[in-house]
């Protein structure tokens, strides 16, 4: 080791820096404005039409019937977020959110409905 006084001078440097690395999931940082996590579903806007599955690159939207009517259920486990689903929707019924903890157990996958 050459100049063992600059790493010296390092190190101490870094042991007085604020730590770079978030302490997640204690602290939760916010999502980018746009980013697209977890869809939100308002089965009342629904009308049935079934042009969210139709659109549905991942057939991670598939339409079921619930109570008595056809809705698209969402398997999260087979979603690309795409958000084609929402383009598709023509009343709406389908948001996007920044919710991004979507862990889950295998062989439990999140579905949103
Ligand atoms: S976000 Fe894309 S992949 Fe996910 S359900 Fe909607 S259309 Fe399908
Ligand atoms: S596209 Fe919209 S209105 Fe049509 S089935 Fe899907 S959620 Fe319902």
């Amino acid at each position: 080791m050459k100049r063992p006084g600059i790493m010296i001078k390092d190190v101490f440097k870094r042991l007085t820096m604020k730590p770079v690395t978030s302490k997640y999931p204690a602290e939760k940082s916010p999502a980018e404005p746009g980013y697209r996590g977890k869809m939100e579903f308002y089965v009342d806007k629904c009308i049935s039409c079934g042009m969210c599955a139709k659109d549905c690159p991942s057939f991670a939207c598939v339409m079921e019937e619930i109570d008595g009517k056809k809705r698209p259920v969402f398997y999260l486990d087979k979603c690309m977020f795409c958000a084609q689903c929402e383009e598709s929707c023509p009343k709406d019924a389908i948001k996007m959110t920044t919710e991004y903890e979507l862990a889950h157990l295998a062989g439990n996958p999140q579905i949103v409905k």
